[in-house]
């Protein structure tokens, strides 16, 4: 007979990954699991945690396993269709309320949605704002949904590639995590990014491809005033900066994530005078 105390010792994890897992199974808290160390496992709890530890011990990343991931102090469902969403990507987030005001009914669109993480954050801490995403990908975008419904927010989605779903239309904030690593980028063959959809970080030799395209096609969806907003590699912001100026954008700039790296890059589109 095994106690959770040994379950979680045999698994061959880190203690951290294990109790997360073992939360997960026998549905309760990490408190009661601590507490309740000494009781006896039963068979069923030890069959289920058995497959998630080995899905686990072969690399798949915890948030796939668990189909949960934290962003912004809200739970989104994630799954293989989709990029799990990241710490540095609450930055962007940041960036993007910061020039969203609560009262005002401002457009918003959110570029290459995924799980919906940016958009529906932004959609629940400006419920006054019109968030529409878009993403290629179609099953991404049944997610995306399935987490606007589990926070309660409304946000248009549309499933085409950039712009292509919005002909006409314009926005007073675009904000977007494209794909943007380097095909040739060594980090890609280690980690969580190898279960990650490849369609959702390459950005072609250089990382910038999408970035291109969405810099040079967001213009004529931004009202003047308006601003364009991305996330980008480690080592993109001078060439993000370059494309945004030489397409005519005013206040280009870039921010540091949290640690210390210039992680998204902007500007605004130049009021008419
Ligand atoms: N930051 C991610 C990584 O380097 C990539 C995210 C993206 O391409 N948008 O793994």
């Amino acid at each position: 007979m095994t106690s959770i105390a040994q379950l979680l010792a045999q698994s061959g994890l880190p203690l951290l990954e294990a109790r997360m897992l073992l939360e997960r199974v026998i549905g309760k808290t990490r408190a009661w699991l601590i507490a309740h160390a000494d009781e006896t496992a039963g068979a069923d709890t030890e069959q289920a945690f058995a497959s998630m530890a080995e899905r686990r011990r072969q690399g798949e990343p915890i948030a796939y396993i668990l189909g949960v991931r934290e962003f912004y102090g809200l739970e989104f469902g994630v799954t293989r269709a989709v990029l799990i969403p990241r710490p540095e990507t609450e930055l962007l987030v940041e960036l993007a309320l910061a020039r969203i005001p609560a009262n005002a009914a401002l457009r918003v669109l959110d570029l290459g949605t995924g799980s919906g993480a940016i958009a529906v954050t932004l959609a629940k801490l400006r419920p006054q704002a019109r968030v529409t995403a878009v993403d290629i990908d179609y099953a991404a975008l049944v997610l995306a949904r399935a987490n606007a419904k589990r926070h309660g927010v409304s946000v248009r989605f549309f499933c085409g590639d950039w712009f292509g779903a919005l002909l006409g239309e314009t926005f007073d904030l675009i904000v977007s995590n494209p794909p943007y690593v380097s095909s040739a980028d060594p980090h890609l063959a280690s980690g969580d990014v190898r279960f990650e959809p490849q369609r959702a970080l390459l950005g072609g030799a250089d990382g910038l491809d999408c970035i291109r395209a969405i810099v040079a096609k967001a213009g004529a969806h931004l009202d003047p005033g308006a601003c364009l907003l991305f996330e980008h590699g480690y080592d993109q912001s001078e060439a993000c900066c370059a494309l945004l100026e030489a397409q005519g954008y005013a206040e280009v700039q870039s921010w540091p994530d949290l640690a210390g790296i210039p992680r998204v890059s902007g500007g605004r589109i130049a009021a008419m005078t």
